[in-house]
């Protein structure tokens, strides 16, 4: 069982390039992110949805900033510490227990991934990784 950052290196390393926080990527938020967010903005939740966020199917997510990144993009991530359950979960994600081309479609924009490992080894480190932090 992955239990510490060098086994979840395996699979997966960021170089805080950024990447995955510029386009139109669709960053939804749920309303715990909603709320967390606004608290450590120190303003409320409706401040959240107005002046961060977009909808798009009915549901809110992150607005893109004129420089073509996610709001809350100014080199590094502005809200870290209370970034949305999508940030925080990239790249350990459902859907790539369930089709390895996942993995190697997140691959393809994330230098971060390891397409080369073992794709046990992936679903091992995403299964561990989701029922200990989620
Ligand atoms: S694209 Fe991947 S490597 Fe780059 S910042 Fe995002 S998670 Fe990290
Ligand atoms: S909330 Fe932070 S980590 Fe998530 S997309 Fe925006 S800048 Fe990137």
């Amino acid at each position: 069982m992955p239990s510490n950052k060098d086994e979840l290196n395996e699979v997966f390393k960021c170089t805080q390039c950024g990447q995955c926080c510029k386009g139109y990527g669709g960053t939804f938020v749920n309303d715990d992110d909603i709320l967390k967010i606004a608290k450590y903005l120190n303003i409320t939740p409706q401040n959240v949805l107005v002046d961060y966020c977009q909808t798009s199917g009915g549901k809110p997510l992150l607005s893109i900033g004129e420089n073509g990144y996610c709001i809350f993009w100014n080199k590094v991530c502005k809200i870290h510490p209370v970034k949305p359950r999508m940030c925080r979960t990239w790249p350990y994600i459902e859907s790539v227990l369930i089709d390895s081309s996942n993995w190697h479609v997140m691959g393809s924009c994330c230098p971060g991934i390891r397409e080369d490992a073992p794709y046990e080894r992936i679903r091992a480190i995403i299964q561990d990784t989701l029922d200990r932090y989620l």
